[in-house]
């Protein structure tokens, strides 16, 4: 049994939740995915292996995976919800550029420690958290910096 499966049937016998068969299936899909994805893209693939796992048990599962800590948010074309496994690459969270959409990965030990702390302070137990800052990405401040130089 992987640590990911534990967390999985933990979190579903603390919600009264059955692990059943369907949700098996679903894991181990997610456990075999490298990069991120979105909800569609995960019940298109099931349906392709011809899986019996409904569309919409993937849309209740998504939910469930991400408060248990298997897969974390990710980002994407800001449309929808892009999620990916938290162990592929550990826990990390993102910018976004808003001119190019370019995404940069980053981890801080300080604002990790920072958001425990600062939801303890509030008596508020955090489950999971997804950090994203938009900005300019260092390539395109050159470029608006060069586009407004020449006027
Ligand atoms: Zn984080
Ligand atoms: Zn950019």
């Amino acid at each position: 049994m992987t640590p990911e499966m534990d967390n999985f049937k933990r979190l579903l016998s603390q919600k009264g939740l059955k692990f059943t068969h369907e949700r098996k299936q679903l894991l181990d899909e997610v456990l075999q995915l490298k990069h991120h994805f979105d909800a569609d893209k995960l019940a298109d693939l099931v349906k392709r292996k011809g899986l019996r796992v409904s569309r919409d048990t993937v849309y209740r599962t998504l939910p469930l995976l991400l408060e248990c800590g298997v897969v974390q948010k990710s980002v994407g074309d800001g449309r929808r919800e892009y999620f990916e496994r938290t162990s592929v690459k550990g826990h990390h969270d993102h910018m976004v550029c808003i001119e190019c959409g370019r995404i940069i990965e980053f981890t801080s030990e300080k604002i990790e420690t920072l958001q425990e702390e600062i939801c303890k302070s509030y008596g508020f137990k955090l489950v999971f958290h997804d950090h994203r800052l938009f900005g300019i990405c260092e390539s395109c401040q050159k470029k608006l910096a060069k586009a407004t130089s020449t006027h």
